[in-house]
């Protein structure tokens, strides 16, 4: 009888063993959330910014000198921010006039073998009438744009980068590689979908991506299937910017 008792409470001790060791890996094997330790300041202000303009922390990839955010918009850590920063609210992020008249682009030397694109995507944003939108590029002096060539591993096409101080976002990357088994006209709209995103379009396409809340363009609102500033369709999405791309374009830089 003592022997049976012992044998159970053995028995116990081994059942209850394997309940904390299956409970620990359940734990372990759950998804991490991820913490972002920033010692450098402004990256801080940067982050701030984003988790202001309403993107959840877990969508924010911390990059060594960006963040990003839905997958093909980069946010410099050294960006300049909207004075209005500080007073807690945030107004917009266009291009202003002075500078969307003329965005300098240059080429890397890395990217050069895709001018034809290049050219082919400034010719649609600047072919839009009644837009003030209008794309250059330049081989030397200053410029305010560069494209170059970058391995993003699979899945994305390229990136482009938030305007900020009125100015046109920076940088564009282009995964030269892994796009280059499109056809033309997909290379092309690569390059015109990240310029998009350097003078501050949103993805049309947000709200079935699940990504957070986009402010419509006055008088441009809803969703667009031909929209080239849609997301995620990288080798397969419009190739032309819509009528309503365009509208929006005329709607943000009269
Ligand atoms: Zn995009």
């Amino acid at each position: 009888m003592k022997n049976k008792a012992l044998l159970m409470l053995g028995l116990l001790l081994v059942v209850a063993i394997f309940a904390i060791v299956a409970c620990k890996k359940a734990i372990d094997s759950a998804p991490k959330i991820q913490t972002i330790a920033l010692t450098n300041d402004h990256a801080k202000k940067v982050y701030n910014y984003i988790i202001g303009m309403g993107f959840p922390a877990h969508q924010i990839v911390d990059q060594p000198d960006a963040f990003i955010v839905e997958g093909d918009i980069r946010f410099p850590k050294d960006m300049v921010l909207p004075k209005a920063l500080e007073e807690q609210y945030y107004t917009g992020s266009l291009v202003s006039t002075s500078w969307v008249t003329n965005i300098r682009l240059s080429v890397d030397a890395s990217m050069t073998s895709m001018n034809s694109e290049i050219t082919s995507a400034i010719g649609q944003w600047n072919g839009i009438t009644s837009c003030a939108i209008n794309w250059t590029i330049v081989t030397s002096g200053t410029y305010d744009v560069l494209i170059t060539d970058t391995n993003l591993g699979n899945g994305v096409c390229g990136q482009g980068t938030f305007p900020s101080a009125g100015k046109a976002g920076n940088l564009i990357y282009i995964n030269k590689a892994y796009i280059a088994g499109n056809t033309f006209a997909q290379r092309a709209r690569t390059i015109c979908h990240e310029m998009g995103h350097n003078v501050s379009f949103r993805h049309t396409n947000w709200f079935s991506r699940g990504e957070p809340t986009a402010t419509d363009v006055p008088g441009v609102p809803g969703t667009d299937a031909n929209s080239l500033m849609n997301g995620g369709q990288c080798g397969t999405g419009a190739t032309s910017l819509s009528a309503k791309d365009i509208q929006a374009a005329q709607a943000l830089y009269p």
